[in-house]
């Protein structure tokens, strides 16, 4: 990848754009939101994190005809199985349909969990992050990021987004709601994978 190359950044989440623009932008790297070249969306019909990524990435770097980024990212919990996974963000969907929201998956994954006691609530926040040079790029690069933690009983802290309020972090004891939001992007599951990401794209630059 040459130092001045524009990259499509796959999302739509402000957060996530400037998490991604600071990182990439020290090494020369222009960095544009998908937003600016097109408003539709990728299928994510894959049934791991990193088929979704690669599938967002692709879709974004075929409309655009630059090289794109994509993330997909999600929570896994040990006595679901790994469930709610890469259905994360719907995962109350079969109950609330288009009234769903962070607060709705975070109320059903409690539930879900009512009966399983302290000791056994272990979960991860698990991010797949892809780069693609172009739309049917064989070799997508991928960074990974696993985040370690255990689910609360019920919420805690107002901060960050999705299932943080019963995103404990044994660490630190608090939970990821409590972080202040420099502190999440560097343990996060996102910024791990990010990093990798970056590490690796600069090997090859
Ligand atoms: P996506 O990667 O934007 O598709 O996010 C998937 C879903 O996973 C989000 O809607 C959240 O429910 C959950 N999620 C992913 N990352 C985080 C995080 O850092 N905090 C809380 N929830 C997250």
């Amino acid at each position: 990848m040459s130092n001045s190359t524009q990259v499509v950044l796959a999302t739509g989440n402000a957060g996530k754009i400037a998490e991604m623009t600071e990182l990439l932008e020290p090494y020369g790297w222009q960095v544009s939101p998908q937003g600016q070249f097109f408003d539709s969306e990728a299928e994510e019909t894959g049934l791991t994190f990193i088929e979704n990524a690669i599938l967002k990435a692709r879709y974004a770097s075929e409309q655009t005809g630059l090289p794109a980024i994509a993330d997909d990212s999600g929570i896994e919990v040990t006595a679901l199985k790994g469930q709610p996974g890469i259905y994360s963000a719907r995962y109350s969907e079969d109950i609330y349909g288009d009234q769903t929201t962070d607060q709705t998956n975070l109320q059903k994954l409690l539930d879900e969990l009512k009966s399983v006691p302290q000791g056994q609530r272990q979960a991860s926040y698990y991010c797949a992050m892809v780069y693609v040079e172009y739309g049917n790029d064989p070799v997508p690069i991928i960074g990974l990021g696993r985040w370690y933690g255990n689910v609360l009983v019920a919420p805690q802290g107002k901060g960050g987004f999705g299932y943080d309020p019963i995103f404990w972090v044994e660490e630190l004891d608090k939970s990821a709601a409590e972080l202040p939001k420099e502190q999440k992007n560097r343990m996060s599951h996102r910024g791990q994978a990010l990093n990798s990401l970056v590490m690796q794209l600069r090997r090859g630059a």
